[in-house]
């Protein structure tokens, strides 16, 4: 028996693990992996997702191998466009350091983990409040009976590393015809490249004649990683809440990868959770919920209207090229947008 009993030790419930010990509960995890445990991913962490961190005591300052970005820049055939943080800088830091940390957290605030250890079924399952973690594919969001979604849509992405020095100080997204490539260096000498697509048979070797800039800039470099591959779910689920079950993280609904906004959302939802449990009250972290998803998923909106469209992709990217104030003025609402809508109207909306 125990207070909370998490389903899933990726990012999302080691985060919620951490944030319910701080409020004195006893908790479990259970996942069916082995720390570290290593996962498709951008691996970049924006500074709002440094900011939900810190929030659950977990300070990445140092961390990092590789030197900060301080922004983003978008590549498209004939134009390109950058932006700066409005404040912080984010940092690429592989999955499976991310893990590591988490787990050594989790270990330090006295959440007990057990690895190797798949939930078949919640029947077992002793304690007073779960929490499904388990990702996009979700059983515990089956055996709770909230898999009904407003909208559902997926994309394909698979990740490798390059041994190459980073040449940005931003996270670069590159745009073509049908998918993406992502950058985000992660090491003073290694880069992580994410492809995006809707066709689940894309590989990086058959994209690459698409991103001719990029492969320029990779050359020769050895690839230091094999390619890893996972799903991008854009999922809006009605409830995420039902009895004493609660789910979080990519379980709970996700924005298109391309975002870089999953892990943040997982952090943010972790501490939003463990206040609702300590009231008792889990309809609150549901109207919580679905008010914060509603930001970044307009944000993704966007963006997989430019992925769809190329009559919009180019135009978009030339106008924003020649208006990046339009492009700060977006990027501040991405990272920013979360904390203002939080500080200023989210206890008149809880309410
Ligand atoms: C290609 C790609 C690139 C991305 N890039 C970025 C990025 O740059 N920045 C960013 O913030 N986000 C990015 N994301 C999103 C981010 O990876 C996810 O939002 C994040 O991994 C969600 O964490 P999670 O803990 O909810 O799920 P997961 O990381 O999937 O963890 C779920 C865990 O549950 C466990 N599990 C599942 N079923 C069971 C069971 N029955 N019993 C026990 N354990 C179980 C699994 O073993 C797993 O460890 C990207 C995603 C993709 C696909």
């Amino acid at each position: 028996m125990t207070d909370v009993f998490i389903v899933g030790g990726g990012p999302a419930g080691l985060a919620a693990a951490i944030a319910a010990r701080a409020k004195g509960f006893s908790v479990v995890v259970s996942d069916s992996g082995h720390s570290p445990i290593d996962k498709a991913c951008g691996e970049g962490l924006m500074p709002d997702s440094l900011e939900a961190l810190a929030a659950l005591g977990v300070n990445l300052d140092g961390v990092a191998q590789s030197p900060p970005f301080r922004g983003i820049r978008f590549l498209g055939a004939n134009s390109q466009v950058a932006a700066t943080f409005p404040t912080g800088e984010g940092i690429g830091l592989r999955r499976t350091v991310l893990h590591e940390i988490l787990v050594a957290r989790a270990k330090a605030v006295g959440v007990e983990l057990r690895w190797d250890n798949t939930v078949d079924d919640l029947h077992s399952v002793q304690a007073r409040w779960i929490i499904g973690a388990d990702g996009q594919k979700s059983r515990v969001r089956q055996w709770a009976g909230l898999e009904a979604a407003h909208r559902e849509s997926k994309r394909y992405g698979f990740s490798r590393h390059f041994r190459i020095a980073p040449w940005a100080d931003r996270v670069e997204v590159y745009w073509a015809q049908g998918c993406q490539m992502y950058v985000t260096p992660v090491a003073p000498d290694e880069v992580c490249v994410a492809l995006m697509s809707r066709d689940p048979h894309l590989r990086h070797d058959g994209a690459s004649a698409k991103f001719p800039q990029l492969m320029a800039r990779l050359g020769d470099s050895d690839q230091t990683t094999p390619e890893r591959g996972a799903v991008s779910a854009t999922r809006k689920l009605k409830r995420v809440v039902n009895g004493n079950v609660a789910l979080l993280g990519d379980a709970s609904g996700s924005v298109d990868a391309i975002t870089g906004e999953g892990l943040c959302l997982a952090f943010r939802q972790a501490s939003q959770l463990a206040e609702a449990l300590e009231l008792g009250d889990l309809e609150r972290y549901q109207k919580w919920h679905r008010i914060m998803m509603r930001r970044p998923a307009l944000m993704a909106d966007f963006m997989l209207l430019m992925d769809r469209l190329p009559a919009v992709r180019e135009p978009a990217l030339k106008v924003l090229e020649m208006q990046p104030g339009i492009f700060a003025r977006l990027l501040q609402v991405h990272v920013l947008g979360g904390d203002f809508c939080i500080d200023r109207f989210m206890p008149a909306l809880l309410r």
